[in-house]
Parts: structure tokens; sequence; C-alpha cells
């Protein structure tokens, strides 16, 4: 039987604001000493009353907004109450029945097409503290606790983990152009939960789900995802019955294991927050948080599409990082000036520049070839002072801190566009390749590449290629070549 699979993915994103939700410790816990952020607010002490932190609002409808959610005027706060060592008061203050964000929606794109997940609510919340398990023992740190956490829930729009895994690379990418979160997985400071089920892909009806928890990378949800899915497909072919349970992904056995079953669900006894006043915001307070959107990654691609005439896929990797789209805006502005066209600067970033930073562990933002260096050694490319491949080794020398000119100059690199040169070194090559004349006369063209590359060895690589192809074919007797340009 053919079967469909529904997923629906929640998200906790830790906001970065200076202080903590409710109180003014700092919000800022990683790395810090055990229990030093901490004060009666976020330890839960009686008596102790929290306060909105105005930031954290500020960050959330940021999001909202750009999630192209409705913002509540109007929105509360409640107490979800359960028991648990890394919850100090007994409850989380959260937003339940009248969350602060509703009805949005992000487009994603997966195997070229796009695709549009709804969101259901984006809601205010605080973080809880952290258990550590020594031995015997548990230890709690409460540097966490009262943290602000916006969780964002999305429709059962997502049909693959692919699709959730794109969802949550884009919801990644907006948190950090609006610059308010870290959206960091393997630190935590997004955290991410499924809900999946199945169901025979020709009815309409949605099967019973299970919510998979501790996905802390993109590569975990993706596998784990694809566990869920296979798993209850085979209990469904094998005529039994999915339960609906809460599981857990263990990445060192690479699958799903059961935390807790429906007997243990929690009933949370929700109920409005006395010691906070509801939310109130002005439609003013919105529209002025909207005017100071930065421009999100969609609108960026568009943008580079059209004014710099890149191809989307270009652009699409290009805003995947606002550093990295950045880099390649100021590169471009320098290139233009030397006449070196946009794409050209994007193939040289998307391609040599990326695997330069990557093989060395370098963000774009430390590269040591400057945007402006950059267009310098493209514009020598663009010159045809040397060729492209020289150009790559030059490009990696540039990583010392040179300026192109100066390694070209220092080690001789300028390309040779002296006809009488190469056609000296061609007549040297035809004569010492005597075979692959004659198979290049038999008709093998592939003989000509050879004979091409032996003269570009002959020049250290520092031939004009396309001269280098023109002067052999005049050399060989102007055999008619056959069409296909194989340099
Ligand atoms: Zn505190
Ligand atoms: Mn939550």
């Amino acid at each position: 039987m053919e079967y469909r699979a529904t997923i629906g993915i929640e998200v906790h994103a830790e906001l970065n604001t200076a202080s903590k939700m409710f109180c003014g410790c700092s919000a800022e816990f990683f790395g810090r000493p055990p229990n030093t952020n901490v004060c009666p607010v976020c330890m839960g002490y009686p008596g102790a009353l929290p306060v909105i932190n105005r930031r954290a609002i500020e960050y959330a409808v940021k999001v909202g907004l750009a999630l192209n959610c409705e913002i509540a005027a109007f929105s509360r706060f409640d107490r979800k109450n359960y028991t648990y060592p890394d919850l100090p008061k007994g409850y989380q203050i959260s937003q339940y029945g009248l969350p602060l964000c509703v009805n949005g929606w992000v487009d994603i794109d997966v195997e070229g097409r796009r695709k549009r997940i709804r969101i259901n609510r984006a809601h205010m919340e605080e973080d809880t503290a952290k258990t550590f398990h020594a031995g015997q023992a548990s230890l709690i740190d409460y540097n966490r606790s009262g943290v602000p956490l916006l969780e964002i829930v999305t429709e059962p729009d997502i049909h693959s983990a692919e699709e959730a895994r794109q969802y949550l690379i884009k919801l990644r990418t907006i948190l950090r152009y609006l610059g308010v979160s870290t959206a960091d997985m393997e630190k935590g400071a997004m955290r991410c939960e499924a809900n999946v089920s199945v169901s025979p892909a020709d009815s309409d009806r949605l099967g019973v789900k299970t919510e998979v928890k501790n996905l802390n990378s993109f590569r975990s949800v993706k596998q784990a995802i694809e566990y869920e899915i296979a798993r209850q497909i085979a209990i469904l072919e094998a005529g039994g019955r999915v339960e609906q349970v809460t599981m857990g992904w263990n990445e060192h056995q690479g699958r799903t294991v059961l935390q807790r079953s429906k007997e243990f669900a929690e009933d949370y006894r929700y109920f409005p927050e006395p010691d906070l006043p509801p939310l109130e915001l002005s439609r003013e307070y919105i529209e002025t948080i909207r005017a100071g959107l930065p421009e999100l990654p969609d609108a960026k691609a568009a943008r580079l599409v059209s004014s710099y005439g890149i191809k989307p896929q270009d652009a699409a990797v290009l805003v995947g990082d606002g550093q990295v789209a950045g880099y390649f805006e100021a590169a471009v502005r320098a290139a233009q000036a030397r006449q070196v066209d946009a794409q050209m600067v994007s193939n040289w970033i998307v391609g040599e520049l990326f695997r330069l930073l990557n093989e060395r562990g370098i963000e774009i933002a430390a590269s040591p070839v400057s945007p402006e260096g950059l267009a310098d050694l493209l514009a020598e490319v663009q010159k045809g002072t040397i060729n492209a491949n020289t150009g790559k080794d030059v490009l990696a020398e540039m990583f010392d801190g040179r300026s192109a000119a100066a390694i070209i100059q220092a080690r001789g690199l300028a390309q040779i566009n002296d006809a009488e040169t190469l056609s000296r070194l061609a007549k040297q090559v035809i004569a010492e390749n005597a075979d692959a004349v004659e198979q290049y006369m038999g008709g093998k063209e592939s003989a000509l590449s050879f004979l091409i590359g032996q003269v570009m060895r002959a020049s250290r690589g520092k031939a004009n290629p396309q001269l280098v192809r023109e002067l052999m074919l005049r050399q060989l007797g102007n055999k008619p070549d056959s069409g296909v340009d194989r340099s």
C-alpha cells in the first residue's frame, strides 16, 4: 500500500535578549559557572513577582511579522502546571489561550518547487533550568531558568523529512536575519520536536501521531523523521495500530525510543497567570516594528536575481546566510567597476571561496580575502592576465593576506598571450607527439585536448588556452573542427 506521512513541527527558540523573560538576570548563560545568573524570580521563591521583558516581546513580534502572522493586540500569559526539578515554580509561564502571533506562513523550496508551510502560532514563554546527571545525583543549573523562549508551531503541512529539514533551515535563517536568536541547534538555542503520522495515501484522514523529541541537529531531524515514518508504516503493514506516544531520538543507536505512553500524558491545568497583566500592543507599536524589519531572505534572493541577473539557484545559496549575501553584494559593487559581471562573482564565491573557507573552518565574516580583494583577482582573470585555473591557485595564496596583483607579479604567473611564443610551443609539442597527431588526424578528437594540454604544461599553466587551441588547429593543417567545443 502507498502511505503518506504528515508532519507538524514545534520549535523552541531562545531569544538573545540581555536579560531574562521576567527578571533582570542575564540571559547569557552559555559557559557561565552554574547558578550564577539567578535571583528570587527565576529561582521561583514564594512572593517574587515577574515583570515582562519588553525587548523579548519586541523580538517575538518581529518573528511573528517575518512569519506573516497576525499579531494579537491583546494576548495573555498562563501558568502551565507540571512538576519537574528543572521547573522551580512548579509551573511554566506560557501563553496558551491567547498567543501573541497566529495564522502565519513561510515558503520553503524543496527539489526545485516552492511550498508554503502554514504557521499555527508563535507564543512567548520561559525556558526551564538544566539538569545534569552525575552518577546517582542530579544537579540543576538555574542559569537557563527564565530565559525568553518563543515556541513556533506549524500546521501539519509537511510531508517528508526533507521538507521538515528545509523548513527548519529557513526558520533558522529568518531568526538570524532578525538578529533575535543565535538559533544554534547544537547549543540548544533552537530546539525541535516533530509530530509524525502516516496514513494510506488515498485517505484524507490523518493517522495516529507520535511526538519525536531530542532533535538537536538538522541531521537528526531528517534521520529521526525518516525512521519514525518507516517504523509506523511497518506497524500498519503488519496489521497493527500506531500508539499515540512520545518518542526520543537516540542518536547513537539511530532509532526512536519510547519516552512516555499516552497513559502518562500530562494535564497541564492551564490557568491565567495572576501576577502578570494581559499584554496589550497598539497598532502603532506593531507597525513601527514592521517598518524596521530587515530585508528577509526571500525578498533578498528575488532582488539579487533582478538587480544582478544571477541564477536563482545561486541567489538561494547566497541568501542562506546574511553575511554571505553581504559579502556577495560588496564584491559585486567592487567588481562592476572592473568590468567583471555578477554571475562570475557568484560562481567564484559559491565555488572556490566556499571550498577554501570550509577547508580552513573560517566563517565568511572572517575571510582573509576581502570582497574588494576577490574583485581584484576576478578582474585579472577577466582581462586575461591569468587563466581561471591559475586564478584558483592565486585565490588560495591570497588567504595569506597578499593581493592578487602581488602574487601574480612575484610568481610570474601572468598568462602568456603572445602568439609567437605560443606558436613555438605548439610546434614543439606537435614534433614531440607524433602519435597523438596521427590519432587526431585519424578522427580522434580527444587527441587534440591532449596536445593542448601538453602546451599548457610546457607553459607551466600560463598559456592562454583559447589561443593555444586556435594556434594548434591552424598548425595541424586546419582540419575542420567537429564543431563541438571541447576546451
Ligand atoms: Zn532572575
Ligand atoms: Mn513550550
